[in-house]
């Protein structure tokens, strides 16, 4: 902090309801991320602006200082640099379809995405269940790569925005995650950072998600929007139900053989919907592609499962193995307790009961089962009866499996008529 901005006066301030200037935002993270300001105030900082919130340019700016905070990556080479980012799903593959489609269409996709921790799932572990592939890469390969095949994945570096991964882990341990103008500049540091001209963000809603209301969700998207703007950045969201997991699979192994299913034109309807949407959204915001048809076309004539192919063996990974993913083959099924329609499949239960399997993170850098998971049996709508298999779990000779069972209890809901919500609640432009 500087002589003139005392932390404590910056508490007090957001304390009482009132809007930080930039240069006051910029001398507290400043400090923050150097290590001159300690935790404890920035924790009572985080909760202040939890209950009084930000204005819509307290947050752009709160955003492009947490995008300052470290490198921005320089993608002007690039004609049409895309990237996507969901708030966070629980059997959410679309990043394994969806960046080798839009590279197969003419986008370049220059993504950084992260690792799992908790229920939900990362793409770059994900990816790590595809023997060999390497999910590191210094900025020279994935640069060369982008240029070669259109797309590369590497993990996030500490270098783009270290603000956010400071704060993030200060608000996991002081419950001030759910706080719109924090997910939504956490969101956006790191997106502004990756350099992407047009980006398309997936807010899922529903059962554990951050947003529980379409009107929370709705709220969250126009703040990323706005941000987009003021950046300007190109930004459309698309809201997403998440009543139950996306697709039948969670778990690392499972999800990709799920993802290369898609990619061959098949897999879950619902996968491929909220895919399609996406990119659908995201190439015609760039300027690349305005029929969905041909989205449909890239994945049904095998172009975006080439570009996947290319991509992996770019990265290392071994394409002779895909059909042939390591999956544990012992076994159990979780059994409905009630017949009728399946109305709501609790996703983040069904995140954490694959964590405690072997699947998930408790603590960053814990090592992970890439071949345990969860299969879902029944979808929502779906007519079941007491005693028929709802998710079949892959475990490893019964670790975790009795703490799994009992996290599933009570995950579903039925009624006596089949509902299905659509998947995609609204595209917000
Ligand atoms: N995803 C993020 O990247 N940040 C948040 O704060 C919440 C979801």
């Amino acid at each position: 902090m500087t002589q003139d901005v005392q932390m404590v006066d910056v508490i007090l301030a957001k304390r009482r309801g009132e809007a930080h200037d930039r240069a006051t935002l910029e001398a507290f993270i400043g400090g923050f991320v150097r290590g001159e300001v300690p935790d404890y105030q920035v924790a009572a900082w985080l909760m202040a602006v939890v209950w009084r919130g930000m204005t819509v340019r307290e947050t752009a700016d709160l955003t492009e200082v947490m995008a300052d905070s470290g490198e921005r990556l320089d993608l002007d080479e690039f004609a049409h640099p895309v990237d996507k980012h969901s708030t966070g799903g629980v059997g959410d593959k679309t990043t394994l379809v969806l960046a080798p489609l839009l590279a197969s269409l003419g986008a370049s996709v220059a993504k950084m995405s992260g690792r799992g921790l908790g229920h939900t799932g990362g793409t770059i572990d994900k990816l790590e269940a595809i023997p060999g592939f390497r999910a590191e890469l210094d900025q020279e390969a994935f640069f060369r790569q982008v240029r070669e095949i259109g797309v590369a994945v590497t993990g996030q570096t500490k270098a783009l925005a270290p603000a956010d991964g400071l704060l993030y882990a200060l608000r996991d341990v002081t419950g001030t995650v759910a706080s719109l103008p924090l997910i939504a500049s956490s969101v956006m540091s790191k997106k502004l950072a990756g350099g992407a001209r047009t980006i398309v963000l997936d807010v899922k809603v529903g059962h554990g998600t951050f947003m529980r209301t379409p009107d929370e969700a709705r709220a969250l998207a126009a703040s990323m929007l706005a941000i987009g703007r003021h950046a300007g950045r190109t930004v459309r969201a698309v809201l997403s139900n998440m009543d139950e997991p996306l697709g039948t699979a969670v778990g690392h192994a499972l999800e990709v053989r799920e993802a290369i299913a898609a990619l061959r034109g098949g897999g879950p309807p619902d996968l491929r919907e909220l895919v399609v949407t996406l990119a659908a959204e995201v190439l015609e915001a760039a300027g690349l592609v305005t029929a969905r048809d041909e989205v449909e076309a890239a994945l049904d004539d095998g172009r975006a499962l080439a570009r996947f192919e290319r991509w992996v063996a770019a990265q290392g990974g071994d394409v002779t193995r895909l059909d042939d993913l390591e999956v544990t083959a012992d076994t159990a099924d979780w059994c409905a307790d009630a017949s009728g329609f399946l109305t709501s499949l609790d996703a983040r239960r069904v995140g954490a009961a694959v964590s405690q399997l072997g699947g998930g993170r408790r603590h960053k850098g814990d090592v992970l089962d890439l071949g345990v998971g969860a299969v879902m049996r029944a979808k929502v709508g779906d007519a079941v009866r007491a005693g028929d298999p709802l998710i079949t779990l892959h475990h490893r000779s019964g670790a975790g499996l009795d703490a799994a069972l009992s996290t599933l209890e009570g995950a579903a809901a039925f009624s006596d008529r089949s509902e299905r919500r659509p998947l995609i609640l609204e595209v917000v432009r």
